[in-house]
């Protein structure tokens, strides 16, 4: 098997007591079936322990209780986990232990990752100056499975997502242009996925990875669209933010500053932006394999820019402050599965169904 990473990967270094946060507060812990087996049978006081403070979820997973602040009972107060200090790594359960490490397989290749939402990885990946590499190494491993890898359907899609890392670092042209190019791919590829076309996907995969296609597109997009209209879609991704579940009111506090404010703030380059969408993209542009959905996805790349952006302008933002809004968004949006489903019914309906309207807004300056 190959295993590849972001070139910043083997950079990331956990803060421990300096972390401005914590791994798991507020988060509800699955615990893993070795790992549970494992504390099952684990002798002596931390073993009675452990089993005391775990409780089983609706879904009949096991998962590690939480007081009324959220906190795991083996959190200790320097926010260090004591079932670490105590039996080391080994001991945790997977979810504990990798994170803020990520990872998906597709056959043969593992992809691993950081998530954003750890403010050390946030800081690693805003501060990457350069475009984002790649570093990839052979492991002496067998895939699990590989059968849907064969697919023409899907080796297409991975060679899409190479199309959409080119354009995304592409800095020829703006943050907003090539969001924009994005969801005009996205959109042309959805209408292929839904019909099974697997010839509309590869006709779309050539078209994006020729510069002079993407030039036309651009030149297509309306230069001279209505500010109130960008002043409008803010809002309303401020009025629809408001049913979204939080766990955090840092997160809370700081989007109601922004919503309130009315000068303008901090700036932030847009390598930043680049280096946030190359992230998104490589976290969710194959699981258009699994559920069918590119569209909503792109969508959700031109949402988390256009929010992060918004949010950056509108703070008096010191370095620490950008580091906290994209940490914050991932761990509050990205990683509450009913946050990231209400937001994906949300891009099949007005006004984000249509690309053009997301273009608007884009190009609005
Ligand atoms: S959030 Fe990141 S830096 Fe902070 S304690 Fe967890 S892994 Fe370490």
């Amino acid at each position: 098997m190959k295993v590849r990473v972001p070139d910043y990967y083997n950079k990331f270094k956990c803060l421990g007591d300096k972390c401005p946060d914590t791994c798991c507060v507020g988060w509800v812990i699955e615990i893993d079936d070795d790992a549970y087996k494992r504390f099952l049978s684990l002798e002596g006081k931390t073993g009675e322990e452990i089993r005391n403070n775990i409780v089983i979820n609706d879904e009949g997973k096991p998962c590690f209780k939480l007081n009324e602040n959220g906190r795991c009972a083996f959190l200790n107060e320097k926010n260090l986990c004591r079932m670490y200090i105590d039996l080391g790594e080994e001991a945790q359960c997977a979810l504990c232990a990798n994170y803020p490490r990520i990872g998906d397989e597709f056959g043969s290749l593992r992809e691993m990752g950081l998530s954003i939402s750890c403010p050390e990885v946030a800081r690693l990946i805003l501060n990457h100056k350069e475009a984002v590499s790649y570093e990839e190494w052979d492991i002496d491993e067998k895939p699990d499975t590989t059968d849907y890898c064969e697919d023409t359907m899907f080796q297409t899609v991975l060679s899409l997502r190479e199309v959409a890392v080119f354009i995304a670092q592409n800095r020829k042209y703006s943050i907003h242009e090539r969001l924009g190019l994005l969801i005009v791919l996205g959109s042309r590829m959805q209408m292929a996925v839904d019909e099974n076309d697997c010839e509309g996907l590869e006709e779309t995969a050539y078209d994006f990875s020729d510069e002079k296609y993407l030039e036309k597109v651009i030149a297509s997009f309306n230069k001279a669209a209505d500010k109130t209209y960008k002043e409008q879609f803010i809002n309303m991704i401020y009025t629809f933010l408001e049913r979204l579940d939080y766990i955090s009111p840092k997160w809370v506090n700081l989007v109601n500053e922004a919503r309130q404010a009315d000068t303008k703030g901090a700036f932030c380059e847009e390598y930043r932006y680049e280096n946030f969408l190359v992230y998104l993209i490589l976290r969710y542009f194959m699981k258009v394999i699994f559920d069918g959905e590119i569209y909503s996805k792109c969508a959700f790349m031109a949402f988390s820019v256009l929010l992060t952006e918004e949010l950056v302008s509108k703070q008096k933002a010191s370095e620490d402050r950008i580091i906290d809004i994209f940490y914050l968004f991932s761990k509050e949006i990205e990683h509450c599965e009913e946050n990231m489903a209400m937001l994906n019914d949300w891009f099949w309906e007005e006004p984000w169904n249509n690309p053009k309207n997301i273009i608007d807004v884009l190009t609005t300056i």
